[in-house]
């Protein structure tokens, strides 16, 4: 890699920069020789995530919430802002919908201003529980507007045509990528997604909550592959735009996640089923047909080798 001052550095503004994804987004630009202006209001997110990057005079963070404006000179704008686990986002839906709708709306003023180009985190939670399998991006999906995940879903959609609407009304550079299920270290261990719930149950001896039967879906994608998609969706050329789906095609039953997960653990925590949530997906894989096609790219990391790594990371935070 080349130090930084060898390439043109470019002035990188994260939102939700000291989140799970945001953290390590934040610590790949600035290793790629970026200055990177980290923005939170650290409602999921936390210092610890991002404490390291502190010492780096190239990084700056910014306590800040996007529901309001923000002023600032930059280049590209990643925006990650908003809470991603269903607990957090259903903690206060209002919240939630401001964040995604009012947030999209203030980074797409800051990257019309600025000319900078931005890139929004959108969600397969666009496809609801889907009735195609897997999703491509021209589907349109399957969402309950007025159910518990409606405040999300509906908060990502109404993001996404308003990003689509500030390119085609004022030439704003956009790119909107499509995150399917994501894991890795300094995921909240509260934050009740699926992964961190299985490893911190497994690893503390607790039963492990499987909600439903069981049976339901997901593709999980290890972090590093979720980074590398988005670093090279926002170094495509202005004409391609997105929606583009980054995931990883390996799709598995929630059981079979908490049986892999008890076996890399070496656990003995029993499974225990809890009633499932409603509108719950049923199913949920990506179609990455055009991730392949437009940015070269697909996931490198299989699951158990992720959830290696993930399950380490839980061992040093929990001090197991
Ligand atoms: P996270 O909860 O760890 O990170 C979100 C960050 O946004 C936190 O640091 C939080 O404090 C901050 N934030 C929330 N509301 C804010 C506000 N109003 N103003 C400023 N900051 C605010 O979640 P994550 O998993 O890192 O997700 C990051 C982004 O990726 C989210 O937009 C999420 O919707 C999207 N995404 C994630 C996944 C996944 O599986 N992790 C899947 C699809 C989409
Ligand atoms: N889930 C589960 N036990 C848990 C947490 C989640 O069985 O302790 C299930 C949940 O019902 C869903 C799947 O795991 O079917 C993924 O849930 P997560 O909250 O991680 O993400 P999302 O539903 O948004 O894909």
């Amino acid at each position: 890699m080349r130090p930084y001052f060898m390439i043109r550095m470019k002035r990188i503004l994260i939102t939700g920069g000291a989140g799970f994804i945001g953290s390590h987004l934040c610590e790949r630009l600035l290793r790629e020789g970026h200055e990177v202006i980290c923005v939170d209001n650290f409602f999921t997110g936390s210092k610890e995530n991002i404490v390291h990057l502190m010492e780096n005079p190239f990084f700056e963070l910014v306590r800040h919430d996007v529901v309001t404006p923000f002023l600032a000179e930059v280049d590209e704008i990643y925006n990650l802002a908003c809470p991603a686990s269903p607990v957090h986002y259903q903690y206060n839906g209002i919240k939630t919908i401001k964040t995604s709708v009012m947030g999209a709306i203030n980074m797409l003023g800051l990257a019309k201003r600025t000319h900078a180009k931005v890139l929004q985190a959108s969600t397969s939670e666009v496809y609801g529980d889907p009735r195609i399998h897997p999703q491509p991006e021209s589907y349109w999906g399957y969402v309950n507007p007025t159910g518990i995940r409606s405040c999300y879903d509906e908060g990502k959609r109404c993001a996404e045509s308003l990003f689509m609407n500030y390119h085609r009304q004022n030439d704003v550079r956009i790119k909107i990528v499509r995150i399917f299920n994501t894991y890795g270290p300094r995921m909240h261990p509260n934050d009740g997604r699926v992964v961190s719930n299985f490893i911190v149950q497994a690893l503390q001896g607790k039963d492990i909550t499987i909600y439903g039967d069981g049976s339901q879906t997901r593709s999980f994608q290890y972090v590093d592959d979720l980074l590398e998609g988005m670093i090279r969706l926002m170094k495509t050329p202005d004409a391609f735009i997105g929606p583009v789906n980054v995931g990883n095609p390996g799709e598995f039953t929630i059981q079979q996640l908490a049986e892999i997960v008890i076996r890399l653990t070496g656990s003995k925590s029993k499974l225990v089923y809890l009633p499932l949530p409603q509108d719950d997906p049923v199913q949920r894989k990506p179609d990455i047909t055009l991730a392949e096609k437009e940015l070269g790219w697909r996931p490198t990391v299989p699951l158990e080798e992720g959830l290696q790594k993930t399950i380490r990371y839980f061992k040093t935070k929990l001090e197991l």
